[in-house]
């Protein structure tokens, strides 16, 4: 199992270290508002144990990525989203800043666009 990484952002906002604007907690998932919104609702989905990137999940972590989109998805009902989108950069390249695996869950207006 993968252990929190005492350097690590978001492992220090799991622990309490770092404020956060928590929506949901259970005793694998945490989500909160992220600090730069790029829609009128921006949430990020981390596991609470220290994943650093998609690649990194192991094979027996699927229940746990399964998790990570199903809270996507209450979140998204409990804020009222008619729509919304998911998205997770994996490394540099695929646009990942914070190396600890989170989904971005936006939605509140129309999301139109080129992913890429
Ligand atoms: P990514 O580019 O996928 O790694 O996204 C990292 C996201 O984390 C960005 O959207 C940041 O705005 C967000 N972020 C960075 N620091 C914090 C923080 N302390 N609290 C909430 N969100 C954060
Ligand atoms: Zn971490």
């Amino acid at each position: 199992m993968t252990a929190a990484d005492p350097n690590c952002l978001f492992c220090k906002i799991v622990a309490g270290q770092l404020p956060a604007d928590r929506v949901y907690e259970d005793e694998s998932v945490l989500a909160f508002k992220d600090i730069h919104p790029q829609a009128p609702f921006h949430c990020l989905v981390i596991p609470k144990v220290h994943v650093a990137t998609l690649n990194d999940f192991s094979a027996d972590q699927g229940a746990l990525l399964g998790e990570l989109l199903l809270t996507a998805k209450h979140i998204a009902a409990e804020q009222g989203l008619p729509g919304y989108r998911v998205a997770m950069n994996v490394n540099r390249e695929g646009g990942q800043v914070v190396f600890h695996a989170h989904l971005h869950v936006l939605g509140g207006r129309p999301l139109k666009g080129a992913l890429g």
